[in-house]
């Protein structure tokens, strides 16, 4: 591990993950790290909760979220890192989107009943805690009503992107997300390209460049659920694009195997994405 590296996408309770900020800065001193980002999904809540636990420590917390947009029905996130919340046209789009994600649990539960789990929509309201709802609070209560044993399992049953109780979540297109995030003062970057899509392919490489096209500064190649060749690719598509290329370990405490810094971005990157951001 590079201890100087910047992990650039954990989640904490302000979304999906189980740990609260303060516990991902902590982890992040613990292990050496130079920088941690806090990505949670459609929100910046857990930004200045982070903040405070990193002062005096020498730890550089960077501003971030994981913005939901979508493709032809299937999620795509861009995360984009040095936003100012308070932009207007952002900040409305948030709020949206925590609003449309409130009523797509209601729909996935509904769904789920349909199929004969018995999952209630105030257990899963009551798990994200006034957090945006994601699919891993259905999961969640699906787990605990027992039709499954964990959380990837429920996903393969039911939730993955296409499955039987999956709800769109009408949101912008990758595009626009970019302009939103670029707009409110930030640097947008393409999330874990190789998990779109059907099979190991990922995302087209046309839409990484209309990205790039629309401002997009990096591509996060190296994430733990990337295999060695889609690393290469989207590695390979960056660079050629003129992209910086980012790692992080998508971090959601309990929620998923992948551990905090176990993939970080070198911090000469993290200062060009910085002039990104600046210029
Ligand atoms: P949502 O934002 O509600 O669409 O949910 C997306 C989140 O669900 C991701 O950030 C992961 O935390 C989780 N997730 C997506 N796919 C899977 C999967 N196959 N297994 C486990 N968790 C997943
Ligand atoms: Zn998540
Ligand atoms: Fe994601
Ligand atoms: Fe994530």
């Amino acid at each position: 591990m590079d201890t100087d590296g910047y992990d650039l996408h954990t989640h904490s309770v302000c979304s999906d993950g189980t740990t609260t900020p303060t516990q991902n800065v902590r982890a992040a001193v613990a292990l050496g790290l130079g920088g941690l980002a806090i990505t949670d999904h459609d929100t910046l809540d857990g930004v200045a909760e982070a903040l405070t636990a990193a002062d005096g420590t020498g730890l550089e917390v960077v501003c971030g979220t994981e913005f939901s947009a979508e493709l032809d029905g299937a999620s795509v996130h861009v995360l984009g890192y040095w936003v100012d919340g308070g932009h207007a046209p952002l900040a409305d789009e948030l709020i949206r989107l925590r609003g449309e994600r409130t009523d797509r649990a209601r729909r996935m539960v509904a769904r789920l009943n349909d199929v004969g789990v018995p999952v209630r929509i105030e257990r899963v309201t009551e798990l994200a805690a006034g957090a945006p709802i994601g699919r891993p609070h259905v999961a969640q209560a699906v787990v605990e009503v027992g039709a499954a044993e964990t959380l990837g399992e429920v996903f393969d049953r039911y939730l993955a992107d296409g499955g039987v109780a999956y709800v769109e979540k009408h949101a912008v297109t990758p595009v626009v997300a970019v302009r939103l995030l670029i707009d409110a003062g930030g640097v947008a970057v393409l999330a874990h390209p190789g998990l779109y899509g059907v099979g190991d392919a990922g995302i087209a490489d046309e839409v990484v460049e209309e990205l790039a096209a629309a401002g997009l500064a990096g591509v996060e190649a190296d994430h733990p659920d990337h295999h060695p060749d889609q690393r290469r690719h989207f590695r390979d598509l960056a660079v050629g694009l003129g992209l910086e290329v980012t790692a992080g370990s998508d971090y959601h405490g309990d929620g998923k195997a992948n551990q905090l810094g176990s993939a970080t971005t070198p911090r000469r990157v993290v200062e060009r994405l910085r002039e990104h951001a600046d210029a």
